[in-house]
């Protein structure tokens, strides 16, 4: 089955919203194992709908708008999609019912446009939305353009813009229904790398991998970090993962060095190691301004494993709070292996715990020197084995790399203190 998605509302192509609903049902697409070909987007504007659409039912199996079928003018994909399969609409009392009863439950009664929701194409299939008025609706229709696939209908879903309610319908409803039209079930597994770049591995992936239909191999880039998706389908979950196991074995024999975990991300990964051995960390971070305590404190559970994070950009916090000497500091500078470390071994004192990160940096866009250029970050990590500090050179040369420095500094620091808290 080939699926194509169609955004409709004018703020898209304005910039004002971003798609995101169109990258939610890409998504589920994918687990679902349903191939998408093709994303559309148009504005509130019928004729520039309509064609849309044909293109779509020219090539498409399944197509899912989202957008437009509230009770508003400019809400008009309902009556376009309609009038475009040639189908009428009449009036449908259970989506009527529907609307009554959730403006009721919000003590409002409905304006004479709410009509417009209870309206629905004859023969259309009806999704309630747990979430708003609008209900969602599939029309299916003989195919209007023959296609090499044998399939000889097509369906058009169309969903409610909100993403809320888009998410709602299509978990609850949608979802149970085209999972039941493709055959078995799809497992995935995202093996997680940093430390080697996206071209560098693809190009040590074992011959023939990435074509491969069964299980799928998709390797995707993200900031410093690579994943490797291993799909497969089968008639049993079991068989699934029987597919991927050997597939997954080499490659994180491979590549183990760069390896950190399997279906975690990395600040997932980190706190879950240290609960399981009973451990506990704490941050001291300059050029990073607090990122690292945010990413570690956004994973549920973690206030069993960080207590403690310091923010420290003057000279002065580095001293006073984390006990950096101001002997480091005058003669190697704030940037330095030696501050790092002190860093590292002051917020551990400070706080009791057995890890103690301390990041300190260059993240520009001034700042930088000859011998201590923009990206130059330090990330000392201290433990019961010691203290250590790395040497990262992330500058990358760009004009706006502020973000992207810290980022990166985030994301190198979070993978040692992984790799020590592995260690201890
Ligand atoms: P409503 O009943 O709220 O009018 P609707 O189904 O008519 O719902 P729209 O009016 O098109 O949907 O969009 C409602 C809001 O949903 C938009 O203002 C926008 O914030 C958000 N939205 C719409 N489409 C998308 C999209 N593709 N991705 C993310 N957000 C979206
Ligand atoms: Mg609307």
């Amino acid at each position: 089955m080939r699926a194509e998605i169609i955004g409709v509302g004018t703020e898209l192509l304005l910039g004002e919203v971003v798609n995101t609903n169109a990258a939610f049902i890409a998504r589920e697409l994918a687990a679902l194992g349903i191939a998408c070909h093709n994303m559309q987007v148009v504005g509130d504007n019928p004729a520039r709908l309509r064609a849309a659409l044909d293109i779509a039912l020219s090539r498409s199996d399944l197509v899912i708008t989202t957008g437009g079928l509230g009770p508003t003018k400019d809400d008009l994909t309902k009556e376009t999609i309609a009038d475009a399969l040639g189908v009428p609409l009449e009036f449908h009392q259970p989506s009527w019912d529907h609307v009554l009863n959730r403006l009721a439950a919000r003590g409002r009664t409905p304006e004479p446009s709410h009509r417009r929701e209870a309206m629905m194409p004859i023969g259309a299939r009806v999704f309630p939305n747990p979430q708003g008025t609008a209900n969602a609706l599939a029309i299916t229709t003989a195919k209007t353009v023959p296609q090499k696939e044998a399939a000889s209908s097509q369906t058009v879903i169309m969903l409610p813009g909100p993403p809320r309610e888009m998410a709602a319908v299509f978990q609850d409803e949608i979802a149970p229904c085209l999972s039941a039209q493709s055959e078995g079930t799809i497992v995935s597994h995202n093996l997680h790398f940093l430390g080697i770049g996206e071209s560098q591995l693809e190009a040590q992936l074992p011959p023939g991998l990435l074509e491969a239909s069964n299980p799928t191999t998709a390797l995707y880039a993200g900031t410093g970090e690579v994943r490797i998706r291993l799909s497969a389908r089968a008639a049993t979950e079991q068989e699934a993962e029987d597919l991927i196991a050997p597939i997954a074995n080499q490659l994180k024999d491979q590549f183990q060095d760069y390896l950190y975990s399997t279906d975690l991300d990395l600040q997932t990964a980190l706190v879950q190691t240290l609960k399981e051995k009973q451990l506990t960390i704490a941050t001291a971070e300059s050029c990073t301004g607090g990122r690292i305590a945010a990413k570690i404190t956004a994973v549920a559970g973690s206030s069993d494993v960080f207590g403690y994070g310091v923010v420290s950009y003057a000279n002065s916090a580095k001293m006073e709070v984390l006990g950096v000497r101001p002997e480091t500091l005058a003669q190697f500078g704030a940037v330095s292996e030696e501050t790092a470390i002190e860093m590292a071994e002051g917020v551990k004192n400070l706080s009791g715990a057995d890890i103690g990160i301390g990041v300190t940096g260059i993240a520009g866009p001034d700042g930088g020197s000859v011998t201590k250029p923009i990206g130059l970050v330090w990330v000392g990590i201290a433990g019961a084995n010691g203290v250590a500090a790395k040497q990262l050179n992330l500058g990358r040369g760009l004009a706006e790399q502020r973000e992207l420095i810290q980022e990166l500094a985030t994301t190198h620091a979070l993978n040692l203190a992984l790799r020590a808290a592995r260690d201890l």
